[in-house]
């Protein structure tokens, strides 16, 4: 940071601003020479740095504005971009804006410039990270992008420093005529529309004095008219403007118009017809030639399929001796427990509460570990960009917006970041359609449970179809029905309760190239990370709070010591373990499986599987804990150190016949496909909802259609005759 003098009111102000994580920090730090932290990920940017920068014209203020997609803000955080710009309540008004583009995604970036045409803010678009569109093959050409706009426009790289001095001439000429730096917006609106705003802005005009400026003031009651809704966090909006927003959105609503779809709409279609998404040059590179037939609607789709069987494939194929050795470690922990510490409670705890419980999670660590290597690897090879060109015709088709493609790809990792990613869409509808159904997409804690079952209970040479490995072929297939279960999922919601028009994608696609290796081990680790932590403290609390409730109380009907004294060894054995089945039936666990078992025997499941959906409900992977908890309580001292696969195959019916056989495992799977058994996703959507309607409704849908999904499933194939 510069020292005090640049804080001076007398200095002009220009202020950086754009989408997160486009080089706004850099680029400040590059103009001020100061060394504000930058950062690699969205929002590191969260107070405003200020610092000076000597123009030739003279020394100028420049502030780093927070990053933001786009001028309508839902929370006091993203409204400081706003006031920043406008210079509201006591902020310096900037007399220019340099305007932070990823020169990678121009198209996209765009959109934020735009909102502050319309505004009439005086700007300069700097085109940065030029070095690595350049490097793609795909830089845009500045002159073009003025010419489209009407504003000036420079190609700059914070990183090597170029163009610099041409974004100092260009903010020069515009602090001079701050005309050049504005221009006519060239979207129209509605006739309705306008009327609208023209009422609105007449509210806004009175209560913060931009009388003067009627664009800016036309800009802020298009800023409310976006953002300001019942339960929205932000501050300071005048009760006359809430009033008036809910007054005009209502007659909207009752006209059959959205106001949503008008304003953006009108917005990215002009800019899509500016024809600036493909980049100019136009020779038939490796890129093009390979796209031919990967972007094809039939060999792409069939491409997409076999990229994704080869993957889990591979998946169970290379992780199996790792997932060995992490079960042999486990086993050796817990007998080597048992050895030294005294048979009792204390040792109960210690081996089948904790090691049971964390080695049966941590077990998954290798399979999750390459899932995120793969998926990393053809993330930053460019191939995850086609694919979202490949279903977005299809994500259309069912009422989700082209964009919504990155949260629901997230969603196959954790619906958390996905659902946090649902902010880069501009309409309350589009998120709140996004969100509801993000949550089915198959995320990483359900891939412990449908490796345990299908690890158990299908065969390792089995084929499918002749061909295809029947393991991976099961996963290949729980990875299809939930992404299927989602898309009609939203096309439902879509077109009852969440119903809306479609706005077009923008879409930029990079070019191949081999990924860094350095950035998908990144990549692993964090996610890695974020696994291990979780099961750290979330899992391993609930584990114990389960090994409490499944052994205690200690009482059984007949006693076993008594009866055990001088019997032979045989019958020993036979007694002890009768004993623990009893005890496990009669523990305050077992009960509750017992209570609800009425309820989901018709899916196929018994009072064990019971207990282990009441742990998954505070999150999925604690299933295969309680499982481990479960087999490793109520099962004799032989079976105690064989893996839970083996266990759970071993399982029988009173009557001799197995509990598991591979429908039970199908029900259970479609089951956690579609149950919302995640704590931090619902209060993850209650916070970006900002209401609890909505987790309250994403937990009914899902848990409902869970049941009745299951119940298709395990009555239909048993009318089939199967299992
Ligand atoms: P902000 O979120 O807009 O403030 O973006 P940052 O300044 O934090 O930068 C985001 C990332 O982009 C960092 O890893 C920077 O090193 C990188 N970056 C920024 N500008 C350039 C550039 O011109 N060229 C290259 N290659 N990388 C850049
Ligand atoms: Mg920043």
């Amino acid at each position: 940071m510069s020292a005090a003098p640049a804080r001076s009111p007398a200095l002009p102000r220009v202020a950086l601003a754009g989408n997160p994580n486009t080089g706004k920090t850099s680029l400040f730090n590059r103009l001020t020479g100061s060394n504000a932290r930058v950062g690699n990920y969205p929002g590191v940017t969260v107070e405003r740095e200020i610092g000076r920068w000597a123009l030739d014209v003279g020394p100028v203020e420049v502030m780093d504005v927070p990053g933001a997609y786009s001028l309508a803000s839902r929370s006091a955080e993203e409204q400081v971009a706003m006031r920043a710009i406008f210079g509201l309540d006591g902020e310096v008004r900037p007399s220019a804006v340099i305007v932070v583009i990823d020169a990678t995604q121009l198209v996209r970036n765009l959109y934020f410039a735009l909102q502050l045409i319309e505004a009439g803010v005086p700007i300069v678009l700097a085109l940065n990270l030029m070095d690595i569109a350049r490097a793609q093959g795909q830089a845009p050409d500045p002159v073009r992008v003025s010419d489209a706009l009407g504003v000036p426009v420079v190609g700059v790289s914070a990183n090597t420093g170029e163009g610099l001095p041409a974004l100092a001439a260009a903010v020069s000429r515009v602090l001079a005529t701050p005309d050049e730096g504005r221009a006519r917006p060239m979207w129209r609106y509605p006739h309705a529309l306008e009327k609208d705003l023209g009422r609105l802005s007449t509210l806004v005009t009175s209560t913060d004095g931009s009388a003067d400026r009627p664009r800016e003031a036309r800009a802020l009651a298009i800023w409310a008219l976006l953002s300001v809704e019942d339960g929205d966090e932000l501050i300071d909006v005048p009760g006359a403007v809430r009033q008036e927003v809910a007054t005009l959105r209502a007659a909207a609503t009752a006209q059959g118009r959205d106001l949503d779809a008008e304003i953006i709409g009108a917005r990215y279609q002009w800019l899509d017809g500016l024809g600036l998404a493909r980049s100019p040059d136009s020779t038939v590179s490796f890129t093009d030639k390979v796209d031919r037939w990967l972007l094809h609607p039939v060999f792409g789709l069939a491409a997409f399929l076999l990229v994704m069987g080869v993957l889990f494939q591979a998946l169970f194929a290379w992780s199996d001796p790792f997932i060995g050795l992490i079960e042999s470690g486990f086993s050796w922990l817990g007998e080597s427990t048992r050895a030294v510490v005294p048979p009792g409670l204390v040792a109960d705890f210690l081996v089948d509460g904790l090691i049971n419980g964390f080695g049966s999670v941590l077990v998954f660590l290798p399979q999750i570990l390459m899932l995120f290597a793969m998926l990393g690897f053809l993330e930053d090879s460019g191939y995850m960009a086609r694919v979202a060109y490949l279903v977005d015709r299809g994500m259309k088709a069912v009422g989700l917006h082209g964009r919504a493609f990155v949260p629901m790809l997230s969603g196959y990792a954790c619906a958390v970041p996905a659902i946090m990613a649902t902010r880069t869409l501009e309409r309350r509808r589009d998120r709140l359609l996004t969100m509801m159904v993000v949550p089915l997409m198959s995320c990483s804690a359900r891939l412990p449970v449908y490796t345990l079952i299908i690890a158990s209970l299908f065969p390792v040479n089995g084929r499918f179809l002749w061909v295809f490995p029947v393991q991976g072929a099961m996963m290949v297939f729980m990875y299809v029905f939930s992404t299927l279960m989602a898309l009609i999922a939203a096309a439902v919601l879509g077109k009852t309760l969440l119903r809306g028009p479609k706005v077009p994608l923008l879409l930029e696609l990079p070019p191949y190239r081999l990924p860094s290796w350095s950035s998908v081990f990144r990549q692993m680790w964090l996610r890695a990370r974020m696994f291990v932590t979780e099961a750290g403290t979330v899992i391993l609390g609930c584990t114990v709070v389960l090994w409490v409730l499944l052994s205690f109380p200690k009482e059984t009907l007949k006693d076993y010591d008594a009866l055990r004294a001088g019997a032979s060894d045989e019958v020993v054995a036979t007694l002890d373990a009768e004993e623990d089945g009893e005890l496990l039936r009669n523990s305050y666990g077992g009960r509750l499986g017992q209570a609800i078992e009425p309820l989901i025997a018709p899916l196929g499941f018994d009072w064990k599987i019971g207990v282990g959906l009441v742990g998954a409900f505070a999150a999925r992977e604690v299933f295969v804990s309680t499982m481990g908890v479960v087999y490793g309580i109520g099962s004799d001292t032989d079976e105690q150190s064989l893996p839970l696969r083996d266990r759970i195959r071993a399982e029988r019916h009173p009557d001799g016949s197995a509990i598991y056989t591979p429908l039970t495992g199908l029900s259970l799977m479609v089951f956690f496909a579609l149950s919302a058994q995640c704590m931090s996703t619902l209060a993850v959507v209650k916070r970006e909802s900002r209401s609890w309607r909505w987790p309250m409704f994403l937990f009914a849908y899902m848990t409902v259609l869970a049941w009745v999904a299951s119940f298709v499933v395990y009555q239909g194939g048993r009318a089939l005759g199967l299992g």
